[in-house]
């Protein structure tokens, strides 16, 4: 994965792309393996789409299809 130094969302460039809590694999790449929303300076990812992506994690940690952030293991 080469996120070093984009400028440009790949949300934004990949309109097929969704960002849906239905999606999980999708969000799976913005999650941490700790369960943590990867801040935007590292993802690339851009402010709109940032803010949806947390948006749908946060939904999808509700009905638990991603897990809460994970403490030890
Ligand atoms: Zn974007």
């Amino acid at each position: 994965m080469i996120y070093r130094r984009r400028k440009v969302c790949r949300f934004c460039i990949n309109k097929d792309q969704t960002i849906d809590y239905k999606k999980p694999e999708v969000l799976m790449n913005h999650i941490t393996e700790r369960g943590k929303i990867i801040p935007r300076r590292i993802s690339g990812v851009c402010a709109k789409h940032q803010r949806m992506l947390s948006r749908e994690i946060k939904r999808a940690r509700t009905i638990a299809l991603l897990p809460f952030t994970v403490t030890g293991k």
